[in-house]
């Protein structure tokens, strides 16, 4: 220890600002109490009264195990050195400067919350819509809790993309509602998906299997359905004996192996099918008089050496009612913090914000949406030793703010504690049990504000 870093005492800790509850920003708090030399206080931000982020609004609401992670996350929330400040939201609530006047430093962690486009006509048409919406929509964020989502008339439906998360949302929309009912899906999107015609699921991947970006497991669930038999086209799985002999990555020859199982089982009588497409694009989504979708025009790809896809000017037009791009998040910019427009990032230098006053950056908005959670673990770890790295050198000395400063700033604001948010929990817990879930999610934020500590 330096005799800078000396400077923060017990009286006086290190204090840092968290922008963001999600899986980074968790870890963040995490590694700053376990790793900081100094006496620490970490006060973590989020613009919702519930914490966790991406957990409890893009994690699929049947991957309940992955969840199982927020025990871990409740005990950083419930360490004497960590706050959670819920309700507040940076750049309304509280300003960039506000945030560097009150504390000695800052980690932005507010993940990447938008999404990438096609770019191609009819992208606009209603019934087409991101992942990202979405998914937002059946885990019950109170952004999209009011979204009048309407599945009546629709039969076909075209996911494009082959990551994981166009195999949450086509696995969702192939599940029965008996299948939706224990997992801790939004109430309104299971009243909805119960009712739900949808026959054909097309998942589509514009390169070929080989490399589609899913991870096994999740593959694997397609051929568990209950109601939905997995279809794939034998032209579009050919991988040539030097592409196979080049393969390095196991989670691709078990893709393969999986995909290939895929093609030996048993057509069931069941309702629903998921066909796998690869090597298509598309090319036009079409509409009817109304504006809304009753088409997707592909164009058949090959690849080319260097494993991109190239159209080879052949045309397929697939009816369907429903378009949900899955080509990537994307972040979105903080106001006054440096942007990375191209790589939709905080412009940084392994963490450190460029040109920053104090300012790191940790999770998706640092690196990119790509990883499961634990990547977040590292990437968060990675950035805290970087600030205190800050500390020890000196770089980073104590500020004028305080806690009761900044709480006498937000003094008239409805911050959401930690304790309000575990009774919102139990609430939810409980209520989800009296009807056989594990869950029943409040989606609207009134409603959130008002299941309080006493
Ligand atoms: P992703 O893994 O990057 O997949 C994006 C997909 O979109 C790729 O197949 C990509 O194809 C395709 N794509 C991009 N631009 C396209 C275009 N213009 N036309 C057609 N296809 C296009 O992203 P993600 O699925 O959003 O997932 C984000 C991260 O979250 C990933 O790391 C993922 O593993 C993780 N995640 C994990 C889980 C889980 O563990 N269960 C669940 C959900 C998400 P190309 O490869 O050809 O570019």
């Amino acid at each position: 220890m330096t005799q800078d870093s000396q400077s923060f005492t017990p009286e006086r800790p290190l204090r840092v600002a968290v922008v963001g509850s999600g899986p980074s920003g968790i870890y963040s708090a995490e590694s700053l109490i376990k790793q900081a030399e100094v006496p620490v206080e970490v006060d973590i931000f989020d613009r919702l009264p519930t914490p966790y982020g991406l957990v409890r609004y893009g994690v699929a609401p049947d991957h309940l195990t992955i969840k199982s992670v927020t025990k871990a996350f409740e005990k950083t929330l419930n360490d004497d050195r960590v706050r959670f400040l819920g309700n507040v939201e940076f750049g309304r609530d509280l300003s960039r400067e506000q945030l560097l006047e009150h504390y000695d430093a800052v980690i932005y962690a507010v993940g990447a919350s938008s999404d990438r486009r096609l770019g191609i006509p009819g992208e606009d048409l209603t019934g087409s819509l991101s992942a990202t919406e979405f998914v937002a929509w059946y885990n019950g964020h109170p952004d999209a809790a009011t979204r009048d989502l309407d599945l009546s008339g629709v039969t076909g439906v075209v996911v494009i993309g082959v990551g994981n998360v166009a195999l949450d949302v086509s696995r969702i929309l192939a599940k029965t509602a008996d299948e939706l009912h224990t997992s801790d899906i939004a109430g309104h999107a299971l009243d909805v998906l119960r009712g739900s015609g949808v026959k054909d699921v097309y998942v589509m991947g514009r390169r070929g299997p080989v490399q589609a970006k899913f991870t096994t497991k999740e593959l694997r669930e397609f051929g568990e359905l209950e109601a939905a038999n997995v279809a794939l086209r034998p032209e579009e799985m050919q991988v040539s004996e030097a592409e196979e002999a080049a393969i390095t990555d196991n989670v691709v020859k078990k893709n393969l192996e999986v995909l290939r199982g895929f093609g030996e089982l048993e057509r069931r009588d069941v309702p629903r099918t998921v066909h796998f497409r690869f090597l298509v694009s598309p090319t036009e989504i079409l509409g009817d008089e109304q504006g809304r979708v009753r088409a997707i025009r592909i164009e058949k790809n090959r690849l080319t050496e260097s494993g991109g896809a190239e159209g080879t000017g052949e045309y397929e037009e697939i009816p369907v009612q429903l378009v949900l791009r899955s080509v990537g998040y994307r972040g979105v910019p903080l106001p006054g913090v440096p942007f990375d427009e191209k790589a939709g990032t905080i412009a940084n230098e392994g963490g450190r914000v460029t040109g920053g006053q104090g300012e790191y950056t940790a999770g998706w908005i640092k690196r990119g949406p790509s990883g499961v959670i634990g990547t977040n673990r590292k990437c968060a770890a990675d950035t805290v030793a970087l600030l205190l790295e800050d500390v020890n050198s000196g770089t980073l000395a104590p500020r004028a703010g305080s806690r009761e400063a900044l709480d006498t700033h937000l003094a008239a604001h409805p911050v959401y504690t930690f304790e309000d948010w575990q009774v919102l929990d139990q609430h939810e817990q409980s209520s989800g049990s009296a009807a056989g879930r594990p869950r029943a999610k409040v989606v609207r934020l009134e409603e959130m504000l008002g299941h309080r500590r006493g």
